[in-house]
């Protein structure tokens, strides 16, 4: 009779037994796969062309997956060699014994490989012939809106998010409004204002919650300085931008600006901090107003400062001062005002609202010398 023991034992070996064997074989084709390429790739700089076709062949023999294929030709594109890659996401593309999906994805490759080029335009039709397959349509558009934005192809680029609406409606609005204020920016600086107006209205009724056509209308859209500083007041988020350039547009009159700037701040005193961060960008807005912010903000969150600058009354405060204390504060890491993108932390002097490092849209914040 076999002890209680044995019967336990030889029950653990059996269930053992059983898994080993069904883990074996899943992961079997992948894992000897995996280890040749390991194996293979840690020689490729003595590879030739024929030992990497010879490869992708056996790949192919080994498994239907096309796993191997994609990750060669994805280490090629990381190592600056688009035609290798291309080459090999071409070959699975027109692998008739692949599953639609990745069939697709070599395509979406393609467009990457042509990107990765720099031939934008071949990029371009590769994922618009991705953005038939369903399950990657989204992707495949994005991708293809990526390339718009980098040719500048405003129209092009309409067209497509069009397509995107139908996906992800909302995104898909949001890009058309920028799109649509790309344009209005062209006809405004082309001096052609009544187009640039209907268009910033288009896109303002496209996606209703996107501030740009607004800011960009009081920015470029040639309104008197009143209208601006009304602009300025109903989006408080970018009042230091529309403020400087409102600047520029009182025709450097200090009347004007004292004017406009002490009734702007009698309805909004919440602009205070904002307008001493606008000063410090645009110098033309200097007048006793907001002079007065600016002291107001050094003697908060730079005391040291406002003991050499805030030291007279604001009208004693000359435009020599204002360039001093800019000058000290460029010296200075962090000092002056600069806009910084949320998402790739690029910085630079100019707002934009596509970030040109990374290319997201409305990442642009404003790191301020009085914000916390
Ligand atoms: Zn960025």
């Amino acid at each position: 009779m076999p002890s209680d023991l044995t019967v336990t034992l030889a029950g653990i070996i059996i269930v053992v037994a059983v898994l080993g064997y069904w883990f074996g074989r899943s992961g079997e084709a992948a894992g000897r796969l995996n280890w040749r390429f390991r194996e293979f790739l840690d020689g490729l700089p003595r590879r030739s062309e024929k030992a990497i076709d010879a490869y992708l062949r056996e790949a192919e023999k080994e498994q239907r997956q096309p796993e191997a294929a994609f990750e060669l030709a994805a280490y090629f594109r990381a190592s600056g060699d688009w035609r290798r890659a291309l080459q090999i996401h071409e070959s699975l593309a027109a692998r008739a014994d692949l599953v639609a999906e990745a069939r697709a994805r070599a395509g979406l490759e393609i467009g990457d490989d042509y990107r990765c080029a720099g031939m934008l335009d071949r990029a371009g039709e590769a994922y618009a012939r991705t953005a038939g397959y369903a399950p990657l349509r989204l992707k495949a558009l994005r991708r293809r809106l990526g390339v718009c934005e980098q040719l500048q192809d405003w129209e092009q680029a309409l067209r497509v998010a069009a397509q995107l609406a139908r996906e992800a409606p909302e995104d898909g609005s949001r890009l058309r409004c920028h799109y649509l204020c790309q344009l209005a920016e062209e006809r405004a600086q082309a001096g052609d204002s009544k187009q640039a107006r209907k268009l910033w209205k288009q896109a303002a009724k496209e996606s209703p919650s996107c501030p740009r056509p607004a800011v960009d209308r009081a920015l470029l859209g040639g309104d008197s300085f009143g209208r601006g500083l009304a602009a300025a007041a109903s989006h408080p988020e970018f009042a230091e931008l529309i403020l400087g350039r409102s600047g520029e547009k009182a025709g450097g009159s200090p009347e004007t600006i004292e004017r406009g700037l002490s009734m702007l701040l009698d309805g909004n005193p919440g602009l205070r901090p904002r307008l001493a961060t606008a000063l410090l960008m645009a110098p033309g807005l200097l007048c006793r107003s907001s002079a007065e912010c600016l002291f107001g903000a050094l003697r908060e969150a730079h005391p040291a400062y406002a003991g050499t600058y805030a030291a007279g009354p604001p009208e004693a405060f000359a435009s020599q001062s204002l360039n001093e204390l800019r000058d000290e504060w460029r010296k200075t890491a962090g000092g002056m005002p600069r806009w910084r993108c949320a998402d790739c932390g690029h910085e630079d002097e100019t707002h934009a609202w596509r970030c040109m490092e990374c290319g997201a849209w409305e990442t642009a914040r404003l790191i301020s010398p009085f914000s916390a």
